[in-house]
């Protein structure tokens, strides 16, 4: 998993918008730059708090909106964890451990899943973009208590 370098990211976010002629807004930098930041890939509740204490104003819809957005031009990812939905702006290969006591997701590494090669029949069935490989447990938080 490469590590999101803030730099890089902004500049093909810029890059991004212009290509698909979206205006880049002081809202639109404040919610990508907020993802950019979490890593605990927050829900829209979360990201919304956050930018909330620097842009007063701001309306949970024009959130949900904006990240909505972003994922759909693949600068960040929305991840499915049963719950509310969930944003990674970190969109390289790499996979996720949920826990389903506190809702935590952790991004890990792993060789073996990278080289998991998807089935032909499913390849053939389904048009795939992703792979990701997502383990449900307990944290070693929640397994201790
Ligand atoms: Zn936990
Ligand atoms: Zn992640």
């Amino acid at each position: 998993m490469q590590k999101i370098n803030v730099e890089e990211s902004m500049d093909s976010f810029y890059q991004k918008c212009a290509d698909h002629n979206l205006k880049v807004t002081p809202q639109r930098v404040f919610i990508y730059q907020e993802l950019l930041k979490a890593t605990d890939h927050p829900s829209i509740d979360d990201v919304f708090n956050r930018v909330r204490n620097q842009l007063p104003n701001i309306s949970f819809d024009t959130v949900y909106r904006t990240a909505l957005s972003l994922a759909d031009l693949g600068i960040i990812d929305i991840i499915e964890s049963g719950g509310p939905k969930r944003f990674d702006a970190n969109i390289s290969l790499h996979h996720h451990f949920h826990c389903l006591k506190c809702q935590k997701i952790i991004d890990f590494d792993c060789e073996y899943y990278d080289q998991i090669t998807v089935p032909k029949e499913l390849q053939s069935r389904f048009k795939i973009f992703n792979q990701r490989v997502v383990l449900e447990g307990l944290c070693a938080d929640c397994d201790k208590s």
